[in-house]
């Protein structure tokens, strides 16, 4: 079976597109199918990797390594699936391997355009996945009538003229605004979108309305008229913040069967409802955990957006809503008075020198104060530093990336990093093994030998410091090949980890990663003594 659902998205972006294609995704998949999800960035930067969080949100990094827009962490929470590079694809880098192809004389001589040779490529990223899944569900980023654009909208044109109609479905996402003088929904931004798209050749088999309000019926009426789409192919989706029930909300609309039927595909199982269930009982709880998340982009709440994810599902698990506190790193003024409030610190990882010390104070007060931690990458590297600084006495220690001349280089760069001379895709990423110590506390967590972990950084914790470390009370509880510290954590601490990798990655609805899920259960009972 080789079918292709298509999302684009109108009128707006930030429509949670995303989220609507992930919840087709997981009804699908309740129906028995295989579904994978693939986005395409309409952007130059060849991947997201070196963009600011602040414009672009976390950059989410599959097991092969790719760093990646932040809707593959969502199509892998939803879908329970592994994404990898052939999962991400943007304008820079398909015009990246049509120019490598023609500076390799791959073209014979024949001028290289836009169309073919650039909407060759990306119908060819369409059928990446074709043999390892029933239905790839391609999100097209950005919103129709922007420019960049254009050529993945010609390209999906040219594939349904090329495929089997049956094969190929398009949903048209949009936003149908409520005008408050006029005390109305209106559906003209949502009209000229849809013209927008059929302009270019591609009529929308269904509308995914995203509105604060109820759609009547007349409303409907109106937008399938002149949208040219069926009544009951015109989808209601209400603002709502809980995104795990929206795939229940879709189903009552019959979106599944809707798209079923015009797939021309049957159930392969029995429709396992069962989910719906699961998903409501995690918005239930009885008990509140307060965590401080102490980073550089403490007002945007998407640069963490996997941690985010990782603690809710985590406390969900543990009968507990998790109340996540946002604390700037870099103004510090009242951190500490800030951190009084809360049950657990996790510093997350980050580059570069801004909120650095913020970092370090708020570690002291961890480790002093015995209460939880967890500092991920640059989170763990900074414990690192605060432990050589304030128990081993190693003074103004640091890491190179902060001070090349630092007389104790506590946090170093590998040799073959050195010679790195470009930004992108040039760190130790993707999936990396690491063998566990026994009798830790990371030991205890895993339950486990051999673990792996998604890495995403250039610095490493230098070995030559860790007999100095182990010497008060630091252990290093995981190595990579040996040598490699990969997880450290404290001896005469409750809960006390640094990791040089990425667990928030792993995290899934009801399946809690190992390491959130201690830390919160550790948070949990440091909340219930209440002594703070
Ligand atoms: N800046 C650090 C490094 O490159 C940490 C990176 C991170 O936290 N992802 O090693």
């Amino acid at each position: 079976m080789e079918k292709y659902i298509f999302i684009t998205g109108g009128v707006v972006s930030s429509l949670g597109k995303g989220i609507s294609g992930a919840s087709i995704g997981k009804l699908l998949q309740l129906h028995g199918f295989k579904v994978t999800m693939i986005k395409f960035d309409p952007y130059i930067n060849v991947d997201p990797g070196t963009m600011n969080p602040y414009q672009h949100g976390e950059v989410f990094v599959t097991i092969d390594g790719a760093e990646s827009d932040l809707d593959l962490g969502t199509y892998e929470r939803f879908l329970d699936i592994y994404t990898s590079k052939a999962n991400t694809n943007t304008a820079g880098d398909i015009y990246q391997t049509v120019i490598n192809k023609e500076r390799r004389g791959d073209y014979s001589g024949d001028t290289v355009q836009v169309i073919p040779h650039i909407t060759d490529e990306i119908k060819r990223r369409f059928r990446a996945l074709k043999d390892n899944f029933d239905v790839s569900i391609i999100e097209i980023g950005g919103t129709i009538g922007d420019i960049e654009g254009l050529p993945f909208i010609e390209a999906a044109r040219q594939f349904q003229l090329e495929n089997r109609r049956e094969d190929i479905f398009f949903v048209h996402a949009t936003l149908v605004p409520y005008i408050t003088g006029a005390n109305e929904l209106k559906t003209k931004p949502t009209q000229h979108s849809v013209n927008k798209l059929r302009e270019i050749g591609i009529s929308p088999d269904m509308i995914i309305c995203r509105t604060g309000y109820k759609l009547n019926s007349p409303l409907k009426k109106k937008i399938s008229l002149f949208c040219n789409v069926n009544e009951n192919c015109v989808i209601e989706a209400l603002d709502n913040p809980y995104v795990y029930s929206i795939p229940e909300a879709l189903h009552k609309q019959n979106v599944d069967s809707l798209i079923m039927e015009k797939l021309n595909i049957k159930s392969i199982k029995r429709f396992d409802k069962e989910w719906f269930v699961k998903v409501r009982l995690l918005r239930e709880f009885n008990k509140k955990v307060n965590i401080a998340v102490v980073g550089k982009y403490a007002t945007l709440k998407d640069a963490y957006k996997s941690i985010e994810e990782s603690l809710n599902i985590a406390a969900s698990e543990l009968d507990a809503k998790a109340e996540i506190h946002y604390l700037n790193a870099v103004d510090d003024n009242g951190l500490i008075e800030k951190l009084r409030n809360c049950s657990a610190i996790l510093v997350p990882g980050g580059f570069g020198n801004r909120g650095i010390e913020g970092k370090i104070k708020s570690i002291t007060y961890a480790r002093e104060n015995k209460i939880p931690f967890l500092g991920i990458c640059l989170g763990m590297q900074c414990s690192v530093i605060e432990v050589s600084r304030n128990l081993a006495r190693l003074e103004d220690a640091n890491s190179t990336e902060f001070d090349e001349n630092t007389k104790y280089p506590v946090i170093k760069i590998l040799d073959e990093q050195k010679k790195i001379k470009y930004r992108g895709g040039t760190m130790r990423l993707g999936n990396y093994k690491s063998e566990i110590k026994k009798d830790t506390i990371t030991y205890d967590l895993y339950r486990s030998v051999e673990i792996e972990e998604r890495h995403r950084h250039r610095y490493e914790m230098n070995p030559e410091f860790i007999s100095v470390l182990e010497k008060v009370g630091l252990l290093v509880s995981a190595y990579h090949k040996g040598v490699l510290p990969e997880i450290i954590e404290m001896r005469d601490h409750p809960f006390f980890i640094g990791v040089q990798f990425h667990p928030e990655f792993a995290s899934r609805p009801m399946k809690p990663h190992p390491l959130f899920k201690g830390f919160v259960r550790a948070a949990l009972e440091r909340e219930s003594t209440n002594y703070y």
